[in-house]
């Protein structure tokens, strides 16, 4: 994934771009051999449904519209808020769903997705990713699978149709979801153009710094369906 705090909208913007068309181009092929040798196979252990192991669970707008339905109160801002203008107001590019006190999913319920048949594109292509990383060693290339050996088991004899399903769906989700970054960054770019704002970091910084003190408020607008949804957080809630 594209971490954009402290950068410019530009410099996420062509990372954004970049990221993308490599994602593109990476050969199927290679990435069903890779899914194919590695034979995951969860063993339901929902690890992965919790805030410790995973951070938050990033929405598409496609599954943020499914979740609004079951259950808005689920939504909240993704964290990481990526601007925040000269005013303190913060600016993301989408939603997450909430997590309960003990950092597991709203919708974990003893080990199990209450929610399993409309579940996040994310939960659906979990554990695969496909997005550049530096190893042990420093060298960066492109990461197929997050979690290795932490989670699940490996070497299960998968079959070739079952792998290129997993390309197909995990390749989607990762364009899907730097289509929405890029829309994002460039929904920002055009706001802060019309109304003359520009991102400050250290705006940035210090209201973030207050909040987490506690007592006091801030304005977070959402990037969904091509427009902002704004959210007024209280400390305590983000
Ligand atoms: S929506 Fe379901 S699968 Fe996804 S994190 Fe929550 S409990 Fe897990």
């Amino acid at each position: 994934m594209v971490s954009v705090k402290n950068k410019s909208i530009e410099s996420g913007l062509a990372e954004a771009n970049e990221e993308l068309e490599g994602v593109s181009s990476y050969p199927d092929s290679d990435f069903a051999c890779i899914v194919k040798e590695l034979g995951f196979k969860c063993e339901l252990c929902a690890r992965c449904c919790t805030k410790e192991f995973n951070d938050h669970i990033f929405l598409l707008d496609s599954d943020a519209a499914v979740i609004k339905e079951i259950d808005p109160e689920a939504l909240e801002p993704a964290p990481y808020y990526e601007f925040c203008d000269q005013k303190g107001r913060f600016y993301v590019s989408g939603y997450a769903l909430k997590t309960k006190p003990d950092g597991s999913c709203v919708f974990l319920e003893n080990k199990r997705c209450k929610i399993y048949e409309k579940r996040p594109t994310i939960c659906r292509v979990y554990p695969y990713m496909l997005h550049r990383e530096a190893d042990e060693s420093g060298k960066v290339d492109w990461r197929q699978i997050s979690g290795l050996n932490e989670h699940g088991s490996y070497h299960s004899e998968l079959e070739d149709s079952e792998c290129e399903e997993i390309v197909r769906e995990t390749k989607a989700y990762e364009e899907a979801y730097l289509m929405q970054l890029i829309d994002f960054f460039k929904a920002v770019q055009a706001h802060f153009e019309k109304n003359g704002m520009r991102h400050v970091q250290r705006t940035y910084d210090k209201t973030i710094r207050e909040f987490l003190k506690g007592g006091t408020e801030i304005e977070v607008f959402v990037y969904y369906e091509g427009r902002f949804e704004k959210h007024m957080l209280h400390s305590g809630e983000a």
